[in-house]
């Protein structure tokens, strides 16, 4: 099958890692890509964000299959676009996406679907928002109805500075506070069947210790040794299947990739978020380990027949992931500065490797930085602290001025 993938992070380099190592797969694509992606796919200039250009490079390509990877062209409409020209997709319609694309339609759908949330008020100004927050006092959870990468939340004990956000959006959700850890859960979807993954937990704050901005995401492990082995059941139960039979029943199904941001509360799973895409850096660490080729699961849901689709199969041990980012990241990031060791950081027997987000090749073949978290550094080994090991081994080898990254992913469990 000739496949197309759509992004140029991380998280698409494992995508078509894994794709490249699927023997159903015959030809690979990717638009944009990045340098890491160039070696394993051909890669095309092509704006992610334009349904238009996308559809018509699968079509021009002859691909029997697209993979989106980011929210962004999901929430514009690329796959519907790219569904237009009788391509199957994995990825949700832009309708469905706005699980994530917006905040409000997220609580709507979970309020009628039963889904265990926190309580939240929609506020369109910063009157209606200073109330909220003095109804659920601190810490203050104030969130952007839009999207916005990952770093339109702010939870902050300081009043001003929730009231400082809060008037800078448009329309804010402003919700109580969920305390204890979080868990991210993804399930692949048709519509109808829902087959979840296993759970993964990733670092958003930029330094250890969980100081300073939120982020894309610093890193990821999994399994979660400490979770409950109950756990993805009872989220299939109470949010992912109540949440994509929602969907469906407002004419409106949602098929790809559905993620839970969960919090595990004294009280109980409450959903931080849903996401309508693979997370970034978690699937790093959840496609290490899945043993089940990852074309055909994904091809199943993307053509209505993952009920007959056999139950997945999973690597034993763990898998953990480092990011390396750009100095002055998230606020800043500076580009165009080498990028050295990548091939020292690889382990001849695949434990550890290097997926690329934001580089780039310069005319001779000099892998430069260019964008704001750089390169996720992944390895497996038979638990957690094997493969930290490893994977802090091969970080230590890369070399990128400025560079910074946490050193305690998956250090405490
Ligand atoms: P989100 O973009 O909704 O995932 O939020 C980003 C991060 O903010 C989450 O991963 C949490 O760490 C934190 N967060 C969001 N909502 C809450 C909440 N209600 N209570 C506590 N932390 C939250």
């Amino acid at each position: 099958m000739k496949v197309l993938v759509i992004g140029g992070g991380a998280r698409e380099h494992a995508l078509c890692r894994a794709l490249s190592l699927d023997p159903d797969v015959t030809e690979l694509f990717c638009a944009p890509g990045n340098a890491g992606i160039a070696q394993i796919a051909r890669t095309h200039p092509v704006d992610p964000l334009d349904g238009t250009a996308v559809a018509d490079l699968a079509v021009a390509l002859g691909a029997e299959f697209v993979i989106v990877g980011p929210e962004a062209p999901l929430v514009a409409g690329v796959s519907d676009a790219v569904r237009g020209r009788g391509i199957p997709v994995f990825g949700p319609s832009g309708e469905a996406a706005r699980l994530e694309g917006s905040k409000a339609f997220a609580k709507d759908v979970m309020a009628a679907a039963g889904v265990p949330t926190a309580r939240s008020y929609l506020c369109t100004d910063v009157a209606e928002a200073a109330e909220a927050l003095d109804a659920f006092g601190a810490p203050y959870v104030v969130k952007d109805d839009g999207l916005a990468a990952g770093k339109g939340v702010v939870v902050t004990a300081d009043l001003q500075v929730a009231l400082d956000h809060a008037a800078s959006c448009d329309r804010v959700v402003i919700e109580e506070y969920l305390d204890g850890p979080e868990v991210s859960l993804f399930a692949v979807t048709d519509g109808v069947t829902v087959v979840p993954l296993q759970p993964a937990q990733d670092f958003k704050r930029a330094y250890d210790g969980d100081e300073g901005p939120n982020t894309g995401g610093m890193g990821a492990y999994s399994p979660l040794p400490w979770a409950d082995p109950k756990l993805v059941d009872e989220v299939l139960e109470t949010v992912l299947q109540p949440t994509v039979d929602e969907l469906r029943r407002r004419g409106t199904p949602f098929s790809g990739l559905l993620y839970a941001g969960l919090a595990i509360t004294a009280r109980g799973v409450r959903v931080i978020e849903f996401n309508a895409r693979f997370g970034d850096p978690e699937t790093q660490v959840v496609l290490a380990r899945l043993k089940t080729p990852l074309n055909g699961f994904l091809y199943a849901a993307a053509t209505g027949c993952l009920a007959d689709f056999p139950g997945l199969r999973w690597r034993e041990g763990a898998a953990v992931t480092v990011v390396i980012a750009a100095e002055g990241y998230p606020e800043s990031p500076r580009g165009g500065d080498p990028v050295t060791g990548l091939a020292e950081a690889e382990a001849e027997d695949g434990t550890a490797y290097v997926l690329h987000a934001g580089t780039r090749a310069d005319a001779d073949g000099t892998v430069l930085s260019a964008g704001g978290r750089v390169l996720s550094v992944t390895a497996t080994g038979k638990d957690i602290p094997q493969a930290r090991e490893r994977a802090y081994a091969a970080t230590a080898r890369i070399g990128l001025k400025g560079s910074h990254h946490r050193g305690d992913i998956a250090a405490k469990l």
